[in-house]
């Protein structure tokens, strides 16, 4: 008899080396002994030839309550595992429970833990009306980091903080030691393109790329690592689509500043002239899926190591929300809670 409880065997990828003929021992549900050779005997034990046997991953940014009566943490969490992701961060929109207050989080918890399949840890966010007042409640309730827009997608459920809320905001995070992630997208920039948009009378795929062009999306990430050097609080552009972004995170790190920044998993998977053209509504994504020479810029900064982290921004929305001819009537968002670990190998490796 054994006393471990399972044993894999493959190619074991660790962070600093790749053991080709390599097992993984589980004791207890806990990883107790990686060797390379023959496996030891185990209660149960699984051969997996050439697959690759990877650390799990955490998702730092999902939505599993955008739209009420739709997917809920049990079908988040179920895809993160299918995903071989056994954490997720979930972001404070949720419809009808703006997570802004510890009583909001507390009910989160509640609501969310019966469900889970996999650990969770939650993002907390401000009603603006009340400004900076119970940042503070939500740290003592345990929320690992705070959530803003620039943009206002929803004024109840997504609202946007303008610049001198946000400073506010900043300057109460900062002595906590938790980060502010911040929605990259400047709102006046963004509604002045989009009524260009509409007054060309675009509504094909091109529309929304249309009314969301780079400079809405850089002025933003500048407005929040700016306001994060300003006020001492580590900032965290929360989905950066564009190589230059990744430049300016860069610029303000090399200068000492706690400024990080978030890829994800569509940004490095697909383009506008191929892939929005072919799905449409359902490739409608904030900030918008850019062109295919950018999305090769992405993965320069990847191998460049300027990208913190990569993401899925995961949200489920109900098909008749993603299908509407007319682009900019579509919500924003897709699911990748699935794919984003095989996604991302799958381009690495091609690269
Ligand atoms: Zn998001």
């Amino acid at each position: 008899m054994s006393d471990f409880d399972l044993v894999l065997s493959g190619t074991v990828v660790l962070p600093t080396t790749i053991i080709e003929n390599g097992y993984v021992a589980v004791r207890d549900g806990k990883i107790v002994h990686v060797g390379e050779g023959v496996a030891p005997s185990a209660h149960e034990r699984h051969e997996l030839g050439k697959a690759l046997i990877v650390p799990r991953a955490i998702d730092a940014q999902t939505h599993s309550l955008s739209q009420k009566d739709r997917e809920d943490f049990i079908w988040s969490t179920r895809s993160a595992a299918a995903g071989g992701v056994t954490t997720i961060v979930d972001m404070p929109y949720d419809e009808g429970n703006l997570v802004c207050s510890a009583e909001a989080v507390r009910i989160k918890v509640a609501h969310a833990s019966p469900q889970a399949r996999v650990d969770f840890a939650l993002y907390g966010t401000i009603k603006p009306e009340e400004g900076a007042s119970r940042i503070l409640e939500q740290v003592e309730a345990g929320v690992a980091a705070f959530k803003f827009s620039t943009f206002g997608t929803d004024p109840i459920r997504f609202p946007r903080i303008p610049p001198a809320l946000l400073e506010e905001c900043f300057a109460a995070i900062a002595p906590t030691g938790l980060t502010a992630g911040v929605h990259n997208e400047d709102d006046e920039a963004v509604r002045a393109a989009m009524a260009k948009v509409k007054a060309l009378g675009i509504t094909d795929y091109r529309g929304h790329g249309l009314s969301r062009p780079p400079l809405t999306e850089l002025l933003a990430s500048l407005q929040i690592y700016e306001t994060g050097a300003q006020t001492g609080c580590p900032a965290h552009v929360v989905h950066c689509s564009l190589g230059r972004g990744y430049e300016i995170a860069r610029s303000y790190r090399d200068r000492g500043f706690d400024a990080t920044i978030e890829c994800c998993i569509h940004y490095l998977t697909l383009d506008e002239e191929h892939d929005v053209a072919r799905l449409g509504g359902k490739a409608k994504i904030n900030p918008p899926i850019r062109s295919r020479a950018e999305v090769e810029k992405l993965w320069e900064h990847v191998r460049a190591g300027n990208v913190t982290l990569v993401s899925t921004d995961h949200v489920s929305w109900s098909e008749n929300r993603k299908t509407n001819p007319d682009m900019l009537a579509n919500a924003s968002g897709v699911p990748g809670l699935e794919v984003m670990v095989p996604l991302f190998v799958k381009g690495a490796l091609e690269r």
